[in-house]
């Protein structure tokens, strides 16, 4: 019984503790410093939350102190006094300005930018070290070392998370398995090691320039945007791209062709009194009612307009599938019997339009559309851009109330975005059409999301002297739609 309370109860507090704020390495996160916090006094994830806990956390009982508590981004669960009594260190202060200096120029909230899981340098683990830089989504190599960042356990493979928590390990810096991230060579101290890590410097050149970038004195210069659901973890050059468009940086990756498209500088300066073609916003009403109604109609208006200069620019191309596209949209061909071959091309074509339209009137009967509840997005306009309805809506809000943009712009800007969404969903079925057509599938909703869409960024220069401008990075890719014209 007595074996069984030492092991459920958090060990008691020491009064003194064993800690020295040289132990702290420049750029160093917070899990490591409470990692080496625990190692060095031999204590718990939970006495970190009764040592540093905010009142209100310590009121919690230790099962349901919640995900937010144990959040090292925001260290929103832990007393600033506290900390600074204990640790003899601006532990919030540290934290915050490091986090800045990587996600100033970045939009939307700052948290997203950093893994959730704990990724860490193999070599800088070894030391006992851990960087607020190795959980930034937008680096993938140690910026002492240059090696690959990881973030799995050595032996068992199991991740950990970013988090102040003990689920995951036996012991500070000891994976559940048994493994040791860190453990000093018989006859060394911790304390040395610790110490001797002061002397890590960044010698990574794009770390340095994208500091220089996210500094206020630049960062303040424009705003940038590009698609929430890019994951910036799959895209390896991320950094040196956004740095490109910024022109802080030429290292044009080998393969890869940067685009700049740039608005004529007269449509920032335009003054528009009698053509004023956007439903101006309603000042009375919540910005929720405003991103959601007010700019309907002049998003169906851009939609319509890009598929029509899309559709200008592929006539060339699908003017041969002419008579293939008039069959698969008049007879119904998922069911025909007198069909025994459906042209891709055709077939990758008209799924394109149907899901732009959110329409099915191309390859359905009457009946048949009643059936199929397709949960595509309807208004008064059912001839919108139902893929990226939402995403759209949130940039012409953001465009709108954010960057205080002009109905020129709003407009400029919104057109580049969605031709280039467009090609790239059509890019996207002419990929799966060979299949598709073979297999006859049908599709009530599209397979895919943005795959393959090359990265992009919008930027929008505070100046108003300055042209709005559209980067695009194509890399290269399979020409799809060659390999079937060719077949036929
Ligand atoms: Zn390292
Ligand atoms: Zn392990
Ligand atoms: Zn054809």
């Amino acid at each position: 019984m007595k074996n069984q309370i030492h092991f459920l109860e958090p060990s008691p507090l020491i009064k003194k503790f064993s800690w020295n704020n040289d132990w702290i390495v420049p750029f160093e996160s917070p899990w490591g410093i409470f990692e080496k916090f625990k190692y060095a006094n031999r204590i718990k994830s939970q006495d970190i939350f009764n040592l540093f806990g905010t009142q209100h956390l310590n009121k919690l009982k230790s099962t349901t102190k919640n995900k937010s508590a144990r959040n090292l981004i925001t260290l929103e669960g832990l007393d600033n006094t506290s900390l600074i009594k204990i640790l003899n260190f601006q532990l919030k202060r540290h934290n915050e300005h490091i986090i800045s200096k990587l996600t100033n120029v970045l939009p939307g909230n700052q948290s997203i930018y950093f893994h959730k899981h704990l990724r860490f340098c193999p070599k800088c683990i070894k030391q006992g070290y851990h960087s607020i830089y190795h959980q930034f989504k937008l680096m993938h190599v140690c910026p002492f070392h240059m090696v690959p960042l990881t973030s799995e356990c050595p032996k068992c493979k199991m991740a950990f998370l970013y988090e102040i928590t003990d689920s995951f390990t036996l012991e500070p810096f000891r994976c559940d398995c048994g493994y040791y991230l860190f453990s000093p060579k018989k006859g060394k101290s911790y304390s040395a090691i610790w110490k001797k890590n002061k002397k890590l410097k960044v010698t990574l050149e794009i770390l340095m320039r994208w500091e220089k970038l996210n500094s206020s004195s630049i960062a303040n210069k424009f705003h940038i945007n590009y698609h929430p659901e890019i994951d910036l973890t799959n895209y390896q050059d991320a950094m040196t791209k956004i740095l490109e468009a910024a022109d802080l940086s030429t290292n044009t990756e080998q393969g890869t062709t940067h685009n700049i498209i740039k608005s004529t500088p007269l449509i920032r300066t335009l003054r528009e009194e009698q053509h004023y073609r956007f439903i101006k916003r309603d000042q009375t009403k919540s910005i929720e009612e405003t991103s959601t109604y007010d700019n309907t109609k002049e998003i169906y208006r851009l939609s319509k307009a890009t598929l029509n200069s899309i559709n200008r620019h592929l006539e060339k191309s699908m003017y041969k599938h002419k008579k293939c596209i008039k069959d698969c949209t008049s007879l119904y061909f998922f069911h025909s019997p007198k069909i025994n071959w459906i042209c891709p091309a055709a077939y990758a074509y008209v799924f394109w339009q149907v899901f732009i339209k959110a329409e099915l009137k191309f390859i359905c009967t009457n009946d048949e559309r009643r059936r199929y509840n397709l949960g595509l997005y309807h208004s008064n306009y059912d001839f919108t851009h139902s893929q990226d309805i939402t995403y759209i809506r949130d940039l012409y809000w953001w465009l709108d109330n954010h960057c205080d943009c002009k109905p020129s712009e709003i407009n400029w800007v919104l057109k580049r975005v969605l031709i280039h969404l467009k090609m790239n969903h059509f890019n996207n079925w002419t990929r799966i059409s060979i299949g598709g057509s073979n297999e006859r599938r049908f599709y009530y909703e599209p397979p895919f999301k943005l795959e393959g869409l090359p990265f992009y960024l919008i930027l929008i220069p505070k100046d108003k002297s300055l042209p709005l401008e559209f980067h695009f990075w194509e890399e290269e890719r399979e020409p799809y739609l060659i390999i079937h014209s060719k077949e036929e």
